[in-house]
């Protein structure tokens, strides 16, 4: 395809696929918190949100198509629910909005909508319950509000919605449906419901409606791809339609929408590169709109303009009508760098969020706009002892010896019974000792007073747990303000922000940590904290560390260098620590990756590699330790069918696991995954507020020593206490002790 006419350079068309929805200052959390609490009502409420959407408005106006419906009071895939009407009864109320948050948070008569992780971020949507019987209708209301909100705004305004194949892979039957079923049958009937939904947008003047199809960013079978054909042979009858997926390539799926007519996609050329080359050989009509994805949405780095607008050229190679655009969503940055006054200089230089992405987008679309190339790292930002260490590694990343000849040994350095009752690490976070951080981190207190008033509370912690029986005591983790940043505040390549908050689910946000720079180590982190506990108490207290994938997850991390390589240097560095703890005396030392499952690839090719990594950095965390050491770690947040393998390989001599709403299924996938350790399933669902009922937690202790044997099962909750209160955490604890006593009794 050789064009030789000199084309006069035109302006190609900015966009993004989505914005952040909470307010640039956190603004919809206060509100809906205080709805929630009776403090706001509805109507006060709506207009919280309308000054939120018009402050994302504001931000997008500067693009020449505005991306709108993607503000949301909960969730998108909630959003989509609604839109075709296929919410449960037992979430219908009164009113829309009561009915909503039912379905979102429960109430006294009906649990909500099961959460879980939006493909490999730490973002969580709940899940549709879609039956044989859900009868699909169109709900347009506010797909068609927020379009013309934008629109009498004079902005030239693109609805989005969640497309039908996703809603429905994403979706899980409802209760009670026949075995066999799965919601993706039921697409011939809601694609009808989007066919109403494209129609009354046009009605209100949309011309282009962008469809997400993230699920088309993982493996699909030969018959959904089929279906998905069907499906936008279907809806372009009705509609302009751009497919965005922003979650990786499209892959086998790129094809199946050109074919099927769609009038454009959106392309991930970040983490889907592949799909740019796949273009370059599929034949394709110079009328296709192809919106070039160049702007990290996952992640707050600048962007290197140069090799963005090189990406931009090979597109228009192939194409008359491209455009520029987010990779996916901006949903996972935070607003604005420009809130931000006590990161290093030579760090905001490198950074963009939401905002200066908007600037990054618009100054490609424009012909005479910036093509600078991203500035490579200062100097002083490497460290040449950590890679000098890397470099010259040994068999570091394994144990001296295998896990029954190490079982052996730990059995002998601390005696414990059969069915060893712990917990896994934190205690309940009181607002007091909240207060205590606040006012520690204002400046309020000193130090001296921080200190004692946690002392303090690991002093209480260990008290209550002497008294309710415990076999291995924590030190409750009162000095951690997150398990996450907690570590990254005290190493060095780590910098945290001041307001870069990004929802994780509803009114939840998170505040992520940069890893910059190469990662250090300058002094131990946790050893005081733990040795102050083991001095109060007789019985065993585990040393309690944050895991390298999970660091990794839960940070905004530099894209300089492959994942693995960064990895390598938080495990080390965690290495020393679990090197010092050992030398303080703790002989039990948990390293926690509940992210283990968050990071894997969506798409199955790249796994294996994944797996290999992930576990490696957590071995060469672990594995320095002496055989009578023994090496915890603990999972949660995710089914692990997927990681079983991982689990297996990262040689924990325990492994603590949520369980108890899978009932104790894990034991079976870990047997055959060859894991031949111990096991601690969760056997007291912590996320519930409800004291679980001691014959319940035997019951599932029974199960677990009937799957593993009497000697590789640990008696423990599914995860830690920090948003438990006391008067729930004692009644379970106790009857957590009792539970693994009479199961003792009974071995
Ligand atoms: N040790 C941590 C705690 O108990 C683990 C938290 C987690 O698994 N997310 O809080
Ligand atoms: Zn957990």
């Amino acid at each position: 395809m050789n064009t030789t006419t000199a084309v006069p350079a035109q302006r190609l068309g900015a966009t993004a696929l989505g914005y952040p929805r909470i307010g640039p200052n956190r603004e919809l959390k206060r509100a809906l918190e205080a709805h929630w609490s009776g403090r706001l009502d509805a109507a006060g409420l709506e207009a919280a949100a309308a000054a939120v959407r018009s402050g994302m408005l504001d931000d997008l106006s500067v693009l020449d198509s505005v991306p709108t419906g993607t503000f949301s009071f909960y969730d998108h895939v909630l959003d989509t629910i609604v839109a075709v009407d296929a919410l449960a009864s037992r979430h219908r109320r009164e009113t829309a909005l009561a009915s909503y948050f039912a379905a979102a948070r429960g109430d006294a008569e009906a649990v909500p909508l099961e959460m879980t992780k939006w493909f490999d971020t730490n973002y969580h949507y709940l899940v549709p319950e879609i039956g044989p019987e859900t009868a699909f209708a169109a709900k347009p209301e506010k797909a068609v509000a927020e379009f013309l909100e934008a629109k009498e705004r004079g902005l030239d305004a693109r609805p989005v919605l969640l497309g039908p194949v996703s809603f429905l892979l994403l979706a899980k039957p409802s209760e009670g449906a026949p075995a066999d079923f799965v919601p993706f049958d039921r697409l011939g009937d809601l694609v009808e419901v989007y066919v109403e939904l494209l129609a009354a947008l046009g009605e209100a003047g949309a011309g282009l409606i962008q469809l997400d199809e993230p699920a088309l960013c993982a493996d699909r079978t030969t018959e959904e791809l089929a279906a998905t054909a069907a499906v936008y042979r279907r809806l372009v009858g009705s509609a302009g339609i751009l497919v965005a997926g922003g979650y990786g390539p499209f892959g086998e799926a790129l094809p199946v929408l050109l074919e099927a007519g769609v009038e454009g996609v959106a392309l991930d050329l970040v983490r889907g590169r592949s799909d740019l080359e796949a273009l370059e050989t599929l034949d394709v009509s110079r009328e296709t709109f192809l919106l070039a994805g160049v702007i990290d949405g996952r992640n707050i780095w600048r962007a290197d303009l140069a090799k963005g607008a090189a990406d931009i050229a090979r597109l228009q190679a192939i194409s008359d009508r491209v455009g520029v655009a987010s990779s996916s969503s901006l949903l996972h940055v935070p607003v604005d760098l420009d809130a931000e006054h006590e990161l290093p200089e030579a760090l905001t230089e490198r950074l963009a969020f939401a905002r200066q992405k908007l600037r990054e987008i618009t100054a490609l679309a424009d012909p005479e706009g910036s093509r600078e190339a991203r500035p490579e790292a200062p100097a002083a930002w490497r460290d040449e002892s950590v890679r000098t260490r890397l470099a010259d590694l040994g068999p570091d990343a394994d144990r001296r010896l295998p896990y029954v000849e190490r079982q052996a040994a730990q059995a002998e350095r601390v005696a414990l019974p059969p069915l060893p009752t712990t917990t896994i690490g934190s205690f309940p976070q009181t607002a007091e000792l909240r207060n205590a951080r606040a006012a520690h981190r204002r400046g309020l207190m000193i130090d001296a007073d921080y200190k004692s008033r946690m002392k303090a509370e690991v002093a209480a912690v260990i008290a209550e747990q002497e008294k309710l029986g415990l076999d291995v005591l924590v030190h409750g983790e009162p000095e951690r303000n997150d398990m996450v940043q907690y570590f990254a505040e005290q190493l060095t390549g780590f910098a945290t922000t001041a307001g870069g908050w990004v929802q994780s689910y509803g009114s939840r946000c998170v505040r992520p940590p940069v890893l910059y720079g190469d990662v250090a180590r300058n002094a131990p982190m946790t050893v005081e904290w733990t040795s102050y506990a083991q001095s109060l108490t007789e019985k065993p207290v585990k040393g309690m560390l944050t895991g390298p994938v999970t660091i990794l997850a839960w940070s905004f991390v530099r894209d300089d260098q492959p994942l693995a390589d960064t990895a390598d240097q938080v495990a080390l560095a965690l290495r020393d620590e679990v090197a010092d703890l050992e030398a303080a005396g703790t002989a039990i030392i948990q390293v926690d990756e509940p992210a283990l499952r968050e990071l894997l690839p969506v798409r199955a090719a790249s796994r294996a590699a994944y797996r290999d990594w992930a576990t490696r950095s957590f071995r060469l965390a672990t594995a320095g330790v002496r055989p009578e050491t023994a090496i915890h770690t603990h999972l949660c947040y995710s089914e692990f069918g997927e990681v079983i393998d991982a689990i297996a390989a990262l040689d924990a001599d325990v492994t603590s696991i949520e369980a108890s709403r899978s009932k104790m299924e894990i034991l079976a996938d870990l047997d055959r995954a060859d894991y031949r350790s111990a096991v601690g399933p969760g056997v007291w669902d912590i996320h519930s507020p409800r004291v679980p009922a001691t014959d319940d937690m035997a019951e599932a202790l029974r199960l677990a020593v009937a799957a593993l044997g009497p000697d590789r099962v640990w008696a423990n909750p599914d995860c830690g206490l920090k948003t438990r209160r006391y008067e729930e955490v004692r009644p379970s604890l106790a009857g957590l002790v009792e539970a693994a006593r009479i199961v003792r009794e009974q071995l």
